[in-house]
Parts: C-alpha cells; sequence; structure tokens
C-alpha cells in the first residue's frame, strides 16, 4: 500500500505545516521542536503549550512510536476508500512524545493491537504529495 501512487485524496496543506509536507516529501518525519524547552508538538501552532515560547525549529523524528488506541474502519467515509477497507485507525504515540492520528498499513494492518511497536512510512498520494503512515516495526 505505501510502494507507489495512490488514488487516495492528497492531503490539503495548512500553510503552517509547509515543513511537515516538505519533509514527508522526502520520507522524513519532523515537528516542531520548541527552542526554549524542547518539547516536540504535534499538529503545528504558534506557541509552545508547555513555556508559551514562539521560538520553535522543526525537528526530525525517529518515526518510532507505540500504538496507544486504534480503531477498524469498515465502512469507507468516501468512495476513494471503499477498496481498502477494513483498515486501521491509530493514534501513536510518538518516541518524541506527541501523539498523531495515522493509518497502520503493510503486513499484519489489521491485527495491529494497542502497545505494538510502530514505525514511520511514507504513502505517495496525488501528483506530488506523501501522508506520514505507521507500519507494524519490522514488518
Ligand atoms: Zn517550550
Amino acid at each position: 500500500m505505501s510502494d507507489g501512487p495512490t488514488d487516495l485524496p492528497a492531503p490539503r496543506e495548512a500553510p503552517d505545516a509547509g515543513p511537515y509536507w516538505q519533509a514527508a516529501r522526502e520520507d522524513r518525519l519532523v515537528m516542531q521542536n520548541c527552542y526554549g524547552c524542547g518539547t516536540y508538538r504535534f499538529f503545528p501552532s504558534l506557541l509552545c503549550p508547555e513555556c508559551g515560547s514562539e521560538e520553535q525549529v522543526w525537528g526530525p523524528c525517529s518515526g518510532r512510536g507505540t500504538i496507544y488506541s486504534l480503531t477498524t474502519v469498515h465502512r469507507a467515509p468516501s468512495p476513494a476508500f471503499r477498496k481498502i477497507v477494513p483498515y486501521t485507525v491509530a493514534l501513536i504515540e510518538l518516541e518524541e512524545g506527541p501523539r498523531m492520528m495515522t493509518n497502520i498499513v503493510g503486513e499484519g494492518r489489521n491485527e495491529a493491537a494497542i502497545g505494538d511497536a510502530v514505525e514511520v512510512c511514507f504513502e505517495a498520494r496525488g501528483t506530488d504529495a506523501k501522508v506520514p503512515q505507521f507500519k507494524l516495526a519490522g514488518a
């Protein structure tokens, strides 16, 4: 599923998330990292939620995490998703701290469980976008 472009919808890129989407095109996961206290955050925001600092850099993430919560989608939300149901939507807790909503893709995706180790991969969408997704570690 993450080997080539799909006809699934391309992401709508919010202006303040430009570095996130550009890094995804390069198969890298980045998040805002507070220059003041070092906290990573997701989604992007102007101020650090921990210390209020406006100073931040887009820091690299390991791409490793664990499944905090998940559900299996059996009914497609739009026609484009019909060919991939059932699929797993999960809340991933990254090593750096933030949690992000994503899909579990690849081998064993529908047997994934809370606490499983996962690692990021990138799924091509549209003409030049990629979406960070996660697969079971070692799968
Ligand atoms: Zn901070």
